[in-house]
């Protein structure tokens, strides 16, 4: 039997995360991951406080994006790789409303440092009758290339398996699973959080997001862009165009009916011909109050879940890694709004 502090089930941003802060803790600790679930693979990598449609911080967004940063340049010393890359986002307005919403939004002590009041007029080759507001502080996480380098430093290291965890092995009187025992153990399923026995009571719902990605010559846009969808400069005359929501999804493969709509609106701003040259599709795990879903399980104390990250888990993935820690490690409180036991 091999003892470790923690296994951590699921290494997607929420487990991924979460053996980073083991790491920097000193705990041993093994991962299991099967691939059955995508959503950090797939995500649009942006990460921005801001709520660009009502020009509003998203919660603890300052915070969030302070630590959040802390913890990607310290994975890319780690791991040799970079893999965040500071962008802004042009919003583009579509009324002069909007313009003005922007104005007073700037004028707010809390948001004045990322919404750029110097308008910007035009985008070529981007329709507008109104002007661009940048978004600052903002940026491109590449995700795949994170979670590979650290899966592969984990491997190395000999502390991931790749196989599905199968819950009927788990021995919770023992604290055993399998060749392991350990102290606690972490659940980061994502959306397979339905098909965990014990937290499969959490009230998580499926959101179902797609992309594509367009070869535009000529467009030779930098920064990212914000319309009725986000347009994300790849390199190389590439761009990802998305995302979708569908929550009355049926299966998790791109769709020709989300092509479809986000053609449709891509239409309607890029005037240069392009190629569609890759579609994919994931399952964004959130809630119905937009919170995390973070604590212990009511009887098994030593059994924890960490998941519910919605369509911001860039930046609330490093968090709630601290947070569950300092939970489980030093008996500090979760945010409540994040906390499971707001459902007891
Ligand atoms: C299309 C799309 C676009 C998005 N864009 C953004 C964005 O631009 N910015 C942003 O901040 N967020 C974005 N998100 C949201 C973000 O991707 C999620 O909040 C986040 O990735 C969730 O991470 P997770 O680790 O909880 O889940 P996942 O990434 O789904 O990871 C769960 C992991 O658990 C594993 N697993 C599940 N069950 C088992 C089992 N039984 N045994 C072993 N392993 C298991 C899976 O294989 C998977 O690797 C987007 C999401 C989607 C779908």
């Amino acid at each position: 039997m091999k003892k470790v502090d923690y296994i951590i089930v699921g290494f997607g941003l929420s487990g991924l995360h979460f053996a980073k802060k083991l790491i920097d803790e000193n705990k041993s600790f093994v991962v299991f991951d099967d691939n059955s679930e995508n959503a950090s693979l797939v995500a649009g990598g942006i990460f921005n406080p801001v709520i660009l449609k009502r020009f509003n911080l998203a919660w603890n967004a300052d915070l969030l994006l302070t630590h959040a940063k802390e913890v990607y340049e310290s994975l890319e010393r780690l791991l040799g790789v970079k893999f965040l890359h500071s962008k802004p986002i042009y919003r583009r307005f579509n009324s002069v409303e909007e313009q003005n919403d922007w104005f007073s939004a700037s004028d707010q002590s809390q948001l004045s440092k990322f919404l750029n009041t110097d308008l910007k007029k035009s985008i070529p080759y981007i329709q507008s009758e109104f002007s661009f507001g940048e978004v600052n502080k903002t940026g491109y996480l590449d995700t795949v290339l994170l979670i590979k380098s650290f899966k592969n430093y984990l491997q190395q290291q000999g502390n991931f398996i790749e196989e599905a965890f199968n819950y009927n092995e788990l021995n919770s009187a023992k604290n055993s699973y399998k060749d392991f025992t350990f102290n606690k153990i972490v659940f980061c399923e994502g959306n397979g959080l339905s098909l965990n026995p014990f937290f499969n009571d959490l009230p998580l719902v499926g959101n179902k997001g797609e992309y594509v990605t367009i070869k535009c010559e000529g467009l030779n846009l930098e920064e990212m862009l914000k319309f009725s969808l986000f347009l994300i400069p790849l390199g190389n005359d590439l761009y990802k165009v998305g995302a979708t929501y569908n929550r009355q999804f049926k299966d998790r493969e791109p769709s020709t009916s989300a092509k479809k709509q986000i053609l449709i609106k891509l239409d309607k701003v890029l005037e240069l011909p392009y190629e569609v040259v890759h579609q994919e599709a994931g399952i964004r795990p959130t809630t119905k109050d937009r919170r995390a879903l973070i604590g212990r399980h009511s009887e098994i104390k030593n059994f924890y879940v960490n998941n519910g990250y919605g369509s911001r888990g860039i930046l609330l993935a490093p968090s709630a890694a601290k947070w569950l820690f300092n939970f489980i490690e030093y008996q500090q409180e979760l945010p409540k709004e994040i906390d499971i036991a707001r459902f007891n």
